[in-house]
């Protein structure tokens, strides 16, 4: 315990973060190496402002989350009306009017019978929450199928499944003997001019098929972030690719997994990201702009006919899974103020304009010998520095920390440099915001960062 914990909104800046070094434990952060955090005492829109009023441009919407901007009025009235009325009550045998209409927006936004919808917490554990229904799907048609496909730098989370899935992301060798049992598939990723993407396709496409005939009657489900591997660092593929995926699963029987935790909602240029290859998965994993950014909430939307195989008199047929704040209505609100917004605001339209600004980029990165493989799909530019190293490695350190320093929340992942604005973002912002991003490369270039 801590007497000053009365005090905290008279805490000074230097304050906060002599006392967040006491006590606090950051995500994906080396504390022996890490510098002091930034303290954020508010956000508007595309920008985040430090206690004296220092503006930082938000180029990666907060891990990727913020999808209208900062501090909306609409979503911030959202949830201050909800409150008023209930801020949460427990989701078996109870249900309320946000959990239903947000779950029927849902369902009318995706594709087919994608209709039945469970609520988690965030990204993870709808990944969770897939893999247990696919699992107990088989089960409960009388088979046991235990092994996972997934593909070579696809991230899925950080809990035990979703890491599983995600075995091949460098991140978590520390874990490899608590995974389940996963079968690895190349990811065709493609940048502007690939001329070798058609042979990486059909190789990919070649190395599914190897696995799935080789694990024959044992696949339970195929995991994929559809059309862009977001922690992977922003790797693309074409809709062909998914489309001819999806159909060799569904040929061997293979339930497919799309996980859209990060492609949702806006970030590939199409509300889902299955929309570019105009295919349904058996199951679809949402959340992080889910609420426009605002809470942790995430849906795992299944197929009917999915569903309807956990019906029966046994509460053994049953999906033994829940949360405590599972279809929490605060959070329930904020997303569908959020997903009214897509039509409010013309979002789409704006996401254009996005990619077309990212596009005269194209050019400029081309013509740059320290960056290569640039690529922009929607509101997403990326592409690799050719010194870059790895995640967190010395360059990109120094690069995030000047960005930082001059105003920009750009955060290479490893030699993968990105930006994924709110959609909020203006015109004038943006051409700031690339600015700032080429003096950068030109800093760390002559070594003057
Ligand atoms: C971020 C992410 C997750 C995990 O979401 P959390 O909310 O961080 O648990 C899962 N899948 C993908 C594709 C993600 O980008």
């Amino acid at each position: 315990m801590n007497e000053q914990s009365n005090l905290l909104t008279a805490a000074s800046p230097d304050d906060i973060v002599a006392r967040d070094k006491r006590y606090i434990w950051h995500p994906y952060t080396q504390h022996g190496t890490e510098t002091d955090p930034l303290v954020v005492a508010r956000a508007k829109g595309a920008s985040l402002f430090d206690a004296d009023g220092r503006e930082i441009l938000d180029m990666i919407s907060s891990w990727w989350t913020c999808t209208h901007g900062h501090a909306h009025p609409k979503i911030n009235a959202a949830i201050a009306r909800q409150a008023e009325t209930i801020e949460h009550v427990m989701f078996a045998g109870f249900t309320h009017a946000p959990a239903v209409d947000l779950a029927e927006t849902l369902a009318s936004l995706l594709p087919g019978d994608l209709n039945r919808v469970f609520y988690s917490d965030d990204g993870s554990t709808s990944v969770e929450v897939a893999i247990k229904i696919a699992y107990q799907s088989w089960i409960n048609r009388g088979e046991t199928r235990s092994t996972l496909i997934a593909f070579e730098g696809g991230y899925h989370g950080d809990t035990l499944g979703a890491m599983s899935v995600g075995c091949s992301s460098q991140m978590f060798g520390a874990f490899k003997d608590l995974m389940c049992d996963v079968r690895v598939v190349p990811f065709p990723a493609t940048f502007d001019g690939d001329d070798a993407v058609d042979e990486r396709e059909a190789a990919a496409l070649s190395a599914l098929e190897a696995t799935l005939f080789e694990c024959k009657d044992t696949i339970a489900a195929m995991i994929i972030e559809p059309m862009m591997q977001g922690s992977a660092g922003m790797r693309f593929c074409r809709p062909g690719f998914l489309a001819r995926m999806v159909e060799m699963a569904r040929a061997a029987g293979v339930l497919v997994i799309f996980d859209e935790v990060a492609t949702g909602f806006g970030r590939t240029g199409r509300l889902f990201a299955m929309e570019h290859a105009g295919v349904t998965p058996d199951l679809v994993c949402l959340s992080k702009g889910l609420t426009g950014g605002y809470m942790p909430l995430a849906a795992t939307v299944a197929r009917d006919w999915l569903f309807d195989l956990f019906l029966g008199q046994d509460f053994d047929r049953a999906l033994p899974h829940g949360h405590s704040f599972t279809a929490n209505p605060l959070a329930c609100s904020a997303a569908l103020a959020a997903l009214g917004l897509y039509a409010e605001e013309q979002t789409m339209m704006r996401i254009v304009k996005i990619n077309a600004a990212h596009r005269t980029m194209l050019d400029v990165l081309a013509a740059r010998t320290d960056v290569s493989r640039q690529r922009v799909l929607g509101p997403v530019l990326a592409f690799e520095l050719n010194e870059g190293g790895a995640y967190q490695s010395e360059a990109s350190r120094k690069l995030r920390a000047w960005y930082i320093a001059n105003g920009f929340n750009i955060r290479p992942i490893g030699p993968t440099v990105y930006l994924m604005p709110p959609y909020c973002i203006t015109d004038e912002e943006l051409l700031r915001a690339y600015a700032c991003m080429i003096e950068g490369l030109d800093r760390l270039a002559s070594g003057s960062l």
